[in-house]
This record gives structure tokens, sequence and C-alpha cells, in this order.
């Protein structure tokens, strides 16, 4: 076995190599003090700056303005598929959604057990192979907010530009979340799973607003609510210590690399090494339509399921993992995120070369 293989994972994913071996040396013993950072009380005075630091990182990274929260969340992603509507929808109160795909699907079922959805869109015909442009669909005049989902994890799809209308935001970016700059004043929150894009599974980070704090229905259960949790700087109860950690060595890491900006230029060199290659053959068939191609989940499809099995099964082989295709699909989907690196693309697009060759 080589030391490293290429995990072209959709998530738990890929981190940086650096990262991985300072919390290896970290959990042992962190800063030389004699102690494991999670052996360390989340109240220590060690651990708080730890938080802080991530905080920080993130605020700079993404340039959040001081009129946000920043709160580091237990329950995965999907559990902010409910807590948004909870905490942002008075009773009878609406919001619209853009059905791109999975992710949007599970969130409009559960704002629909806590308020109305109403949803403005769907590519739910054509297998969520694209995502709309402004002006394909109107947002509901009495709706709260809009929702949509940034980057279509299974489906490869992603939004290049995002939706534009007076409502405000509100945006699952679980998947491309710290991949490029934009512009959060239009946002009302965002919230984002650790384990795709910015650290490991555990913690899902919330943005928000702060006027929005005080929106939830005064019997909403303590720990369901954003404003417990941003009083107390996320440590009304203990936090996923470790997570927190590596969200952070991860942001340190993707700041010396030059920043999201940065990021942003070689993530779309790396994409485009695949899409050329997808877009070079005829043996190889992209899912998502051009004008919705995601920059981090990469889909494709080849002639028949046995060559996907074959392909799937032989690139494993040489130490590219993780490209089978999610099970509502199926196919292949290659995630190369902030830190998957260049070479694993490069290797990809040569054993696709070599597989057509010997199969077509
Ligand atoms: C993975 C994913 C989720 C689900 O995340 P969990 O943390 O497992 O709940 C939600 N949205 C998107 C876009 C995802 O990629």
């Amino acid at each position: 076995m080589p030391d490293r293989i290429y995990n072209f994972s959709p998530g738990p994913a890929t981190l940086p190599q650096e990262v991985l071996a300072q919390a290896a040396q970290d959990i042992v013993n962190f800063n030389n003090k004699g102690i494991g950072l999670i052996e360390l009380s989340h109240r220590s005075k060690e651990f708080m700056a730890v938080a802080d630091e991530a905080e920080a990182l993130l605020r700079e990274l993404l340039a959040i303005p001081a009129n946000y929260k920043v709160l580091f969340l237990q329950g995965g992603a999907s559990t902010q598929f409910a807590m948004v509507p909870l905490n942002l929808l008075g009773p009878g109160q609406k919001a619209s959604y853009l059905n791109t795909g999975t992710w949007a699907k599970k969130a409009i079922k559960e704002a629909n057990l806590v308020a109305e959805a109403h949803v403005a869109y769907s590519s739910e015909a054509t297998t969520f192979d694209h995502v709309p442009k402004n002006g394909d669909y109107e947002v509901d005049p009495a709706a709260q907010y809009l929702y949509f989902v940034s980057n279509n994890t299974i489906y490869g799809t992603q939004f290049a530009d995002f939706p534009k209308t007076e409502k405000m935001l509100v945006c699952d970016m679980s998947s491309d979340i710290l991949s490029r700059k934009f512009d959060i004043t239009p946002f009302g929150l965002i919230f984002a799973g650790a384990q795709k894009n910015m650290g490991p599974a555990g913690v899902t980070l919330v943005i928000i607003r702060d006027d929005l704090l005080d929106r939830a229905p005064a019997n909403l259960p303590t720990m369901l609510r954003y404003k417990t949790h941003a009083d107390k700087g996320s440590m009304f109860n203990t936090p996923p210590c470790f997570a927190i950690y590596v969200v952070g060595q991860v942001c340190k890491w993707l700041k010396a690399m030059g920043g999201v900006e940065a990021m942003e230029e070689k993530n779309k060199e790396k994409a485009a090494l695949l899409y050329g290659m997808i877009d070079s053959t005829d043996f190889y068939k992209g899912h998502a339509r051009v004008d919705s191609r995601s920059l981090m989940n990469i889909t494709f499809n080849l002639p028949t399921p046995e060559l996907e099995a074959l392909f799937i099964d032989q690139a494993g082989q040489e130490g590219l993992d993780g490209l089978k295709g999610h099970r509502s699909i199926g196919g292949c989907r290659a995630s190369i995120y902030n830190a998957f690196p260049r070479q694993g693309v490069v290797d990809l697009v040569d054993f696709m070369k070599r597989f057509e060759k010997a199969h077509c």
C-alpha cells in the first residue's frame, strides 16, 4: 500500500496532510502542555483560545461582517433543515425553496413539518442536472426567505451566481463553503457541515445575522434556538472540541495558501482538467448541464454500469479511491474540494485516458 492514496470521497473528505500530522501530535500532547487536545476542558483557557482562533480565521477568510454571529453546532447539516424554519418562521409564515437535489428536498420536507415551504423551482424532472438562473422562478411575495443549496454534492451542480431577490437568502453551503469569495450581506443565514470542505464530521458552522436571533417562537426548546448558542459563544453545552480545532487548523492552512480567492483559482483549474477530459470524448458523459457544473463534485457516466463498476475498481487499485457515484444516480463522482491535491486530478485524467483506450 502507498503511504497516502488520493481520496475522492464526497465526505468525510480529504484533509490537508499537514493538518492531519499536526492534529495527530496535538491529540497526544497539545502545545507541549502534557495533556492531549481532546482531554482539555472546553472551558479551559487553552481550548477557548482554539475556538476563538477558529472563529477569527473564519471571519477573516469569509469577510464576515460584525453583525453576523458565527456558531459551532452539532447535529450535522441535516439538523439545520429543521432549525432554520423553527427559528425563522412564525405561525402561518412561509419561505420559498429551490429544489435542486436530495439535500434541498430534505430541507423542504422539514420546513413543511414546521411551517410552509413554497417550492419556487425544481429540477427534479431532469434528475437534478441543473440549477436555475435568475428569472427562471418567482419567489413567493409572502416568503420570509429564499432557501437554496449552493453546491449539490450528489448531482454535481453548483450556483455560479447566487440568486438575486429582495428577500433574504438562506443557504446550505455544506459542500462549497470556503471554496470561493462571495458577499455575505444578502444572506440572513448560512450553514455548512464541516466534513466536506472544512474539517472532520461533528461540527456544523452557522453564520447568522444577529437581528434574526430574536425571531424564534417562545416555545422552541432551548438547544434548538440559535440565540442560546449565540449568547454563550457556542459554549452553552460541550461543543465538538476536536472538530472545531481541526476547522481552525484547516483555516490556517487555507490562509497560508492565499485564502479563498487563491483557492477559487486552484479549484477552477483542477475542475477544468476533469471537465476537459469528459468533453474530449463520448466515452465519458457528464451528468450536470454545462452551465451548472460544480467545481467541487464532478459527476459522470460511462457507457454501461458494468464498465462503471470496473472503472471504479481499477481506479481504486491505482490509489484513486472513492469514485463511486451516490446510490441515487449511480455512475462516478470525483469530489475535489480545496484540500484535494492537483496531482490526484492529473492522475485521474491519465487513468481515464488509459481506461477508455482499453474499453472503447
Ligand atoms: C452532506 C450534505 C448534507 C448533510 O450533512 P450531514 O452533516 O450529514 O447532516 C447537507 N447538505 C449538503 C449540501 C451536503 O453535501
